[in-house]
């Protein structure tokens, strides 16, 4: 008897052993297969890929175009006679006094509770780290505070939640929420109040 138990185990072990190897071979098939079965690509109305990470005014021009052709206007070119970007270095003491924003960049004061200026400034040492669908992302945040004085989203799909996504974020990812940034249409959606 103890013979055979010894042997079933013995058959059991192999058993699992042989289970293991073939899910194991099997394993790179799978991966394989999730690759081709690729989301295929969105279309939108602007070519993201004028954008030139050295010049933000494409980002901008990207940005009014977009609201141009996707929602028929308002054309914020004409509603913004003044537009400042720009590329900030942050100090050292800035930096450790924790004055850095939750992403790497800023709309300010001047900006976005004046309709007719937008002002923001973007950290290089960030910027240059992001893909270019993370600077899409802050771009369009910043622009969401500017223009539309838009404050904060919880929701981390939307462009508004306060930080920019991974950098394995899809430009579909980026276009479904820049849709729902341009129709107002977000979790709790709040605006910026200004004085008068
Ligand atoms: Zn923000």
């Amino acid at each position: 008897m103890q013979t055979i138990n010894q042997l079933n185990s013995y058959l059991l072990i192999v058993l699992v052993v042989l289970i293991a190897s073939c899910s194991k071979q099997e394993a790179p098939n799978d991966i394989q297969q999730e690759e081709v079965v690729e989301e295929e690509q969105l279309s939108s109305c602007v070519n993201y890929s004028t954008a030139n990470a050295d010049d933000l005014y494409t980002y901008w021009e990207l940005f009014v175009g977009d609201v141009l052709c996707s929602r028929g206007g308002p054309d914020y070119s004409q509603l913004n006679t003044t537009v400042n970007l720009g590329f900030v270095v942050p100090s050292e003491a800035e930096i450790t006094s924790g004055i850095t924003p939750d992403h790497a960049g800023y709309s300010t004061f001047a900006g976005y509770c004046n309709s007719s200026n937008v002002y923001i400034r973007v950290i290089k040492d960030y910027w240059e780290d992001y893909t270019e669908v993370q600077k899409l992302w802050l771009m369009y945040h910043e622009f969401g505070h500017d223009v539309y004085k838009y404050e904060h989203s919880t929701n981390r799909a939307d462009i508004m939640y306060p930080s920019v996504p991974r950098s394995d974020v899809k430009l579909n990812d980026f276009i479904r929420a820049k849709d729902k940034l341009f129709s107002r249409n977000f979790d709790g959606v709040t605006y910026i109040q200004c004085p008068n």
